[in-house]
């Protein structure tokens, strides 16, 4: 696939998804782009798919930053080529009632996920629509059904279901697909520093978080990178707009 080799954008992916997202695509040929604020870990990833024999460019973006969004993209095409495959993975949470909530916080998640799922994505489609091909997959979470502590994270990832809807059928004609993928509970920093927000030992939340979920145990980042690795497959060209939860079950 040298030649031919595509270039693939990871947001967020110096841990967790985002870091198994991105060694699974190079693993599956791709030259890969892994974004993050975390320079160091972003490095350090990187240089491990490179150490694996994959092709690999870390670079630190804040993904709600328009002109840092600009730049990276530029820099992407540059050194490794035009951005073909883009997975909007960055995220936080900042989890509170609705009465404690307050507007920073509520701007802060709305501002990683959708803003960065946008700015990422507008950036990005020109490479795009320019080579008649791309793939985007965004990350959503069972949480846009509604979860108690979280309305301004559920806000924000069932926005990004609507913006990945509407990007599907203004892109679809120049050979881009759009889909989403709603995790339910997948075991990273960010379900751990749940655990210890909520003052319970991950192990044990893990283990009582698998009763309630059909196929008795807890999601990992590897069954989230299996899905984007088929949405960004040649072979998903028929497959956009779609929201696949990716949960243990058909429900969160
Ligand atoms: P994670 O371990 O916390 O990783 C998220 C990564 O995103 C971190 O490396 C973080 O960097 C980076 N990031 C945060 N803000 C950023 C920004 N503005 N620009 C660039 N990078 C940024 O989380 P995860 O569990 O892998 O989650 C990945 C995605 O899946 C998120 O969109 C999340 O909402 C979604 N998801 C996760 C679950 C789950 O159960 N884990 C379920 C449903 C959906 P820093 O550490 O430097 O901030």
């Amino acid at each position: 696939m040298t030649e031919t080799r595509r270039v693939a954008i990871v947001t967020g992916a110096a841990r967790g998804i985002g870091a198994t997202t991105a060694r699974r695509l190079a693993a599956d040929g791709f030259a890969v782009a892994l974004l993050d604020l975390d320079e160091a870990a972003v490095k350090e990833t990187a240089e491990s798919i490179v150490a694996d024999g994959g092709t690999a460019l870390s670079a630190v973006a804040d993904v709600s930053d328009a002109a840092q969004v600009a730049a990276v993209v530029a820099r992407v095409a540059s050194e490794l080529g035009a951005p073909t495959v883009l997975v909007n993975n960055a995220g936080i949470t900042r989890d509170n009632l609705l009465f404690k909530l307050s507007e920073q916080d509520w701007d802060l998640v709305i501002a990683v996920h959708l803003r960065g799922a946008f700015l990422m994505t507008r950036e990005v489609q020109k490479h795009m629509v320019e080579a008649k091909y791309g793939r985007i997959v965004n990350l959503s979470s069972t949480s846009a059904l509604g979860n108690r502590g979280q309305a301004n994270y559920a806000a924000a990832k069932a926005g990004i279901q609507g913006f990945t809807k509407t990007i599907a059928i203004e892109l679809g004609r120049y050979g881009i697909t759009a889909n989403s993928i709603a995790p339910g509970f997948i075991a990273t920093e960010m379900t751990k520093a749940t655990a210890a927000r909520l003052g319970q030992d991950w192990e044990q939340y893990q283990i009582d978080r698998a009763k309630s979920i059909p196929v008795a145990r807890v999601g990992v980042p590897e069954d989230i990178a299996h899905t984007v690795s088929f949405l960004v497959s040649e072979g998903a060209g028929y497959v956009s707009g779609q929201i696949i939860y990716v949960a243990g079950g058909p429900k969160a």
